[in-house]
């Protein structure tokens, strides 16, 4: 891993995220599950709150701090449907 600052983004999700992702160009490329109806959304089980989460919404509510209004929906800034970086996501 040559970016620094992607090792330490990586280091600072829960490791049922970590264990699902893959750095490539600069984005977090989700590995695991995909839901929703066209299979766009990666999916996870927060071992945690014992059920399935949208990891972009998840990992955005973590790193921000803040949970995201459900009226409002996680897109990623890179086009990438399968990246979970944190500064790669916006709400809208
Ligand atoms: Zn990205």
């Amino acid at each position: 891993m040559t970016d620094p600052t992607a090792a330490a983004e990586l280091a600072a999700l829960p490791y049922y995220v970590r264990a699902h992702v893959q750095i490539m160009r600069g984005c977090f490329v989700w590995t695991g599950a995909m839901t929703g109806p066209d299979a766009s959304q990666p999916r996870a089980w927060d071992p945690e709150l014992r059920r399935l989460v949208t990891v972009s919404r998840h990992v955005f509510e973590i790193t921000r701090g803040r949970p995201v209004d459900r009226a409002r929906v996680v897109l990623r800034r890179c086009g990438n449907p399968r990246c979970v970086r944190p500064r790669h996501l916006v709400t809208a």
